[in-house]
């Protein structure tokens, strides 16, 4: 046996935002939402198995309107049962969450930890705000009711060209265009860090806020869904564009944290009535490709975990800069 020091990877980490059907519907304007279609028999195997062929353990950000019907139910027991860490997604997911007042944000935080105790798992320590959405009152609540991390910004100038691309391919009345009209930040989104830091909750404590990881110093995304986007141009591109981003982050000591949804792992025939979105042509093996090359290429640089022990392996090590609380940005109203 060789001796020297072991030195150890940085720590880096994965999670997904279990978005439903129904859910994206509604944001669309689908009037058929509420029905509340889902795909979650389909995507949870298929969750599971990437997950499990890498040797992940990994974070699911649950929605609380899922976790209390059966199919949610069985999800979070799964998600569970395999060693993940279910998180907390909101419960009616509206990605103008923001907006809500304080007993209201509260009501979507109750249900939602209760639901998923229901369903089997541990209450829930982590948060993301649907649409990336976070208000001051949402991190003292979070902070209030013991929460370890948040985890909802997204530090990138496009916010605003996503929302253009969302408002041309919805049918949306005015009245909820006006709802939506914050929808994935302005462009100062960009000016948010992009390493972890504390926010300073009001009448004192402070919580984590573990950023979705963009591009250091370019602010691009560079989650899955993103990577898909590319890939469907240039598979060669986006092999390209993901590997210097890693190469960013470990130059700039960001630790990535890395965003997966339900249709980075879905194609047309399991989500039929979701062919507007991005990257629905692509077939869910070749999708499922993409992402698992990513995790692979993660996991050559990095010692990839869960969000929720991301979080917790940042605060042993101590994160010292402090924010006020939700105010950094036009989210803070
Ligand atoms: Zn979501």
């Amino acid at each position: 046996m060789r001796g020297g020091p072991i030195v150890a990877s940085p720590v880096a980490s994965v999670s997904l935002d279990m978005d439903n059907l129904w859910s994206y519907m509604k944001i669309h304007g689908d009037p058929e939402w509420s029905s509340r279609p889902s795909y979650l028999d389909a995507l949870t195997p298929r969750m599971l198995e990437l997950f499990g062929a890498h040797g992940l353990t990994a974070t699911v950000f649950v929605v609380g309107a899922d976790a209390v019907r059966d199919d949610g139910a069985r999800a979070v027991g799964a998600i569970a049962d395999a060693g993940h860490e279910v998180a907390n997604h909101s419960f009616e997911h509206e990605p103008w969450l923001h907006r809500y007042e304080r007993g209201r944000l509260e009501e979507e935080l109750e249900r939602t930890e209760a639901a998923v105790q229901a369903a089997g798992a541990p209450r829930p320590v982590g948060f993301r705000g649907p649409g990336y959405s976070l208000s001051p009152d949402l991190v003292g609540l979070l902070a209030e009711r013991g929460y370890s991390y948040d985890a909802s910004t997204l530090p990138t100038w496009i916010g605003p060209l996503a929302r253009a691309y969302y408002f041309r391919s919805a049918s949306l009345t005015p009245a909820q265009r006006s709802e939506r009209g914050a929808l994935f930040g302005s462009a100062s989104e960009g000016l948010r860090p992009v390493h972890p830091y504390r926010w300073k909750v009001d009448g004192g404590g402070d919580l984590l806020e573990l950023p979705v990881t963009t591009m250091p110093l370019l602010r691009v995304p560079m989650h899955a869904s993103y990577l898909l986007q590319l890939h469907q141009s240039s598979p060669r591109l986006a092999r390209a564009y993901f590997d210097a981003a890693l190469r960013a982050c470990r130059l700039r000591g960001v630790g990535p944290s890395l965003l997966l949804h339900p249709l980075d792992l879905l194609d047309a025939r399991d989500a039929p009535r979701l062919g507007f979105f991005p990257g629905m042509a692509l077939a869910a093996t070749e999708k499922v490709g993409v992402v698992a090359r990513a995790l692979g290429a993660m996991q050559r640089h990095f010692t990839v975990v869960g969000t929720g022990e991301h979080a917790r392996q940042l605060l042993c090590r101590g994160v010292a800069r402090h924010r006020p609380a939700g105010r950094a940005g036009p989210r803070a109203g």
